[in-house]
């Protein structure tokens, strides 16, 4: 499982820094790609990685602001220009208007998919939890922005154990039949009396990943609660240290609001995004300094930079 950051930057694209979008690359796991906001020029983005634009199986959006929505129309034109691959329906979980700036753009371009998309919209009555798959949950919370704005936290289901084949052999179990049946759990007694207990021989069940991808914010309990207990969290740092003020009044966070969400969550790793183009790269280490002052494990994210979680 990885996360892949198409765009990185606040507001509008710089040289550096891309508007937002993040892919939540869970090729292993599903054999599928999430998409965390999409502005524009992120398709552009995309061609520069492995990602395949058909992988791309659900879109989630944190709000309708243009630095996150602008980029829709054409990657979903893009996606349905896969020669010779067969056409996979999308997903797409967002506020209410998602659906309507979606199905306009492409009416007025006169364009038209080959794949279906299925919209979940949400308002502030309907939140909670808006995805359960066999493998994974989302719930969506509303945060503290100029408009509505959510954040998203990805949980996976606890992955169960593996059967140990070497220990089986080792222990005289011929390779069958009998394998699967310890495999579920089932105490077996081979012909030679030996008695096989399922329980020695499969793993302890691995506790599944947190991963908390906000949109932009104030400083919220929201934020803290979507966040308690992550293997990452995704946190905007449009701002920083000293301008908790101007923060306020344009909906965002400083990097030390974003450390504080961290510490008060208890997450084990806190990425930085949304960054503005005015810091320069001497700014962006001071940022990370200032931000390790009250969360050691922070780090400030580039485009394309690829974080295994
Ligand atoms: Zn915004």
């Amino acid at each position: 499982m990885d996360i892949q950051f198409l765009g990185t930057g606040a507001g509008q694209p710089s040289k550096a820094r891309n508007v937002s979008s993040l892919a939540l690359k869970l090729l292993d796991e599903i054999n599928e790609v999430w998409l965390f906001d999409c502005g524009e020029g992120t398709q552009n983005r995309i061609l520069e990685t492995t990602i395949r634009p058909r992988k791309v199986s659900k879109i989630f959006i944190t709000h309708l602001h243009g630095d996150h929505i602008f980029g829709l129309p054409g990657f979903l034109s893009s996606r349905a220009f896969q020669a010779n691959e067969e056409q996979t329906d999308l997903e797409i979980y967002g506020p209410q208007g998602i659906k309507s700036f979606v199905l306009t753009s492409l009416r007025v371009s006169g364009s038209r998919l080959p794949y279906r998309i299925h919209f979940h919209e949400f308002d502030q009555d309907s939140l909670g939890k808006i995805l359960e798959t066999d493998k994974f949950t989302v719930y969506a919370e509303e945060l503290d922005h100029t408009i509505f704005c959510v954040g998203y936290r990805v949980m996976q289901k606890d992955l169960e154990g593996t059967l140990d084949a070497e220990k089986l052999k080792a222990a005289g179990v011929p390779f069958g039949p009998l394998f699967g049946k310890i495999k579920n759990g089932q105490d077996i007694v081979l012909e030679d009396r030996t008695e096989i207990k399922a329980a020695d021989y499969i793993s302890a069940p691995r506790p599944g990943k947190i991963i908390t991808i906000l949109g932009d914010t104030r400083k919220t309990n929201a934020s803290v609660r979507l966040a308690v207990n992550a293997d990452v969290l995704v946190h905007e740092s449009t701002y920083g240290k000293g301008d908790e003020k101007i923060a306020r009044n344009h909906g965002h966070s400083t990097n030390m609001q974003a450390a504080q969400v961290a510490a008060e969550a208890g997450a084990k790793r806190l990425l930085l995004n949304h960054i503005s183009a005015r810091f320069l790269s001497k700014d962006i280490s001071q940022l990370k300094k200032d931000a390790a002052s009250i969360f050691e494990n922070v780090h400030v994210v580039k485009d394309l930079e690829e974080v295994e979680i």
